[in-house]
């Protein structure tokens, strides 16, 4: 099936090709349809619905997807949270990089040790096939955050989250074994198996 992918984010769509293959996804650029949607949501569930209801409405109702995700310290009352992508830009007055973004967060964390460390990732996906065929799923992906950055690969928090039973950070995996065990592999491996066994619509 041909999904449009709601997202202006290359990576994403070089991660999502590869887990929902042979599903073929294409951004809205691909069809020559702008897409910008005000993330205004509390949860990660409420964000890729809007950003999926959006571009399902702009698509003229092909099947499009959303996913949202982030990162949550429970110690930090799951800051940065769906904030993930804007964390620390109110305190810096602009939109930080992702290094920067890290070491902000790792600054926020440095009273914190042992336990107080744990982190995880989560990613929430909607597929909307049609107005009234709609699917969701939205899965996490434990670690521990790193005292300083590590590796060169993945992106965003990757370099500062610590994997303790495989001693690397998520930066020095490699795509496909992240896309294995990953928020965004096993929320994607969720929709791939619905994509896969669809009944005859309605
Ligand atoms: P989204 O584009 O609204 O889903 O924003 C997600 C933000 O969370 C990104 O900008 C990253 O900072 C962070 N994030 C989500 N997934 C990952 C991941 O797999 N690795 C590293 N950072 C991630």
């Amino acid at each position: 099936m041909e999904l449009i992918l709601a997202t202006g984010n290359p990576h994403k769509k070089e991660e999502l090709s590869r887990i929902l293959a042979p599903h073929h996804i294409l951004i809205p650029s691909d069809i020559g349809v702008s897409f910008d949607a005000e993330e205004i949501g509390t949860t990660y569930l409420e964000n890729a619905l809007i950003k999926a209801g959006v571009l399902a409405e702009a698509a003229g109702g092909r099947p499009v997807m959303a996913d949202d995700s982030g990162i949550s310290v429970p110690a930090l009352g799951g800051a940065p949270g769906v904030y993930s992508a804007r964390y620390g830009s109110n305190e810096a007055g602009r939109e930080l990089e992702a290094p920067e973004r890290n070491d902000f967060l790792l600054r926020n964390m440095s009273h914190l040790t042992g336990d107080g460390r744990r982190a995880f990732f989560v990613c929430c996906m909607v597929l909307i096939l049609d107005e009234y065929r709609i699917f969701t799923a939205q899965e996490t992906f434990g670690g521990i955050i790193a005292d300083k950055p590590f590796g060169t690969g993945g992106f965003g928090y990757d370099p500062i989250f610590h994997l303790p039973d495989r001693d690397c950070t998520v930066a020095e995996l490699d795509a496909a074994e992240k896309d294995r065990i990953s928020h965004r592999g096993r929320a994607g491996l969720r929709i791939k198996a619905v994509l896969d066994n669809l009944d005859a619509s309605p």
